[in-house]
């Protein structure tokens, strides 16, 4: 047989697949893989449920149903006071995920450098990497998870095409602060690039924390591209619905790519989302000050055992560090992996969102969940202290 693609071969299954099969078939407590245990409004689904019935159920136009486009246009205006034109301006999508190929593919030639914030979500690498571009990592470092503004510079070049920035950052649950998001937006000037911003988690943003898009600051308006998930901002992850918001030349380049990779997305789906941007204002802070009570119980029963756990400003993630109960030689892969098969817990091991030199003394718990299986995931690790 000849060989498949070698940059898709090279990489394992997910780890989110992964951690989430094994949790399946030890029928362990999952808090892994990201996504919530309770679905999103009954409204929305209940809209969903009657578009589906009432169709058409025909391929929308590929750039997204109108309705939509107009609510994310909206939705823009709303929370962040950005003026966009929902006919040139925004594309709907089968999920961020979609929104991130699709950005990438269209706009990535081979030999351009993107820059790449570690620890990174687990799409990012391999996307850019196949569509020929050159990862230029940096990192950020827990516990403060600080940008170091000198190692971020010197990794543009004349060759940077993209940066990629997630904010709400998954795992590290941390959000970019007016002054970094003020030095990358100066590079991205200085290098006449573009911004490739992941804001999946907007609206999961705790107290003390502010999301703020690259987008709005002064200059970045035609360099941004900004994707969002109705996944995470209705609690719907298996809907598989994003959306892009970017000046016209941008989503031009962009939409080539959509329109070869899923080119249009469930109509039903489309209909209940644009419900779900217009909802008012008492969803979306109801929306994070559930989740951060979540976060709060869960840390607080976490470092009650023992574990040292890194600040979380948003999304649905904490990262502790779990050095007090590694084994001789066991990393957090292992540890993750025994976590889940002796004492029923699963969580994702921090080292799988970085591309090499991973530290592996970290792993990320998921806290969407409600309190009763936060409560029992609490009660089994308790276990490690015995
Ligand atoms: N970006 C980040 C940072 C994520 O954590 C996720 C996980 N859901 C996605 C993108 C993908 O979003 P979607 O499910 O809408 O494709
Ligand atoms: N974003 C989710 C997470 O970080 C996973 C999504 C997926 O499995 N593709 O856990």
């Amino acid at each position: 047989m000849k060989p498949a693609n070698s940059v898709l071969s090279g990489y394992g299954t997910t780890i989110f697949e992964v951690m989430s099969r094994l949790a399946v078939d030890c029928g362990a407590i999952n808090l892994g893989q990201g996504f919530p245990d309770e679905d999103g409004p009954e409204d929305l689904r209940r809209i969903a449920a009657d578009a589906l019935m009432d169709g058409p159920n025909q391929y929308p136009s590929m750039m997204g149903l109108p309705t939509l486009r107009q609510a994310v246009a909206e939705h823009n205006k709303r929370f962040y006071g950005l003026d966009v034109d929902w006919q040139t301006e925004v594309m709907v999508t089968s999920g961020a995920t979609e929104a991130l190929s699709n950005a990438i593919f269209g706009l990535v030639e081979p030999g351009d450098e993107v820059v790449l914030v570690e620890p990174l979500y687990d799409c990012y690498l391999p996307m850019v990497e196949r569509a020929g571009g050159v990862a230029v990592r940096v990192r950020v470092t827990p516990p403060e998870w600080a940008l170091d503004k000198a190692a971020l510079e010197a990794a543009f070049s004349d060759k940077t095409k993209l940066v990629i920035l997630n904010s709400p950052m998954n795992p590290a649950a941390k959000v970019f602060s007016r002054d970094e998001l003020s030095v990358i937006a100066e590079l991205v000037e200085r290098f006449d690039c573009y911004a490739l911003c992941d804001e999946v988690y907007e609206h999961l943003v705790f107290e003390g924390a502010t999301h703020i898009p690259l987008m709005t600051l002064p200059g970045m308006r035609q360099r941004c591209i900004r994707i969002g998930s109705a996944g995470k901002s209705f609690s719907l992850t298996g809907w598989k619905v994003g959306y892009i918001t970017a000046a016209p030349n941008l989503l031009g380049a962009i939409a080539k790519a959509h329109q070869f990779t899923t080119f249009t997305t469930p109509p039903n789906l489309q209909i209940a989302v644009a419900a779900g941007l217009r909802l008012g204002d008492d969803y979306f802070d109801h929306l994070s000050g559930d989740l951060q009570e979540k976060r709060d119980f869960l840390a607080d029963g976490l470092a009650g055992l023992g574990f040292g756990v890194v600040g979380c400003q948003g999304t649905y993630f904490l990262t502790v560090d779990c050095t007090a109960f590694l084994r001789d030689g066991e990393d957090d892969v292992a540890f993750c992996k025994r976590i889940t098969t002796e004492i029923g817990v699963a969580a994702v091991p921090v080292s799988a969102f970085y591309g090499s030199d991973a530290p592996t003394h970290f792993i990320r718990f998921c806290f969407c969940k409600k309190r009763s299986v936060l409560e029992a995931a609490l009660e089994k690790l308790a276990v490690l202290n015995s």
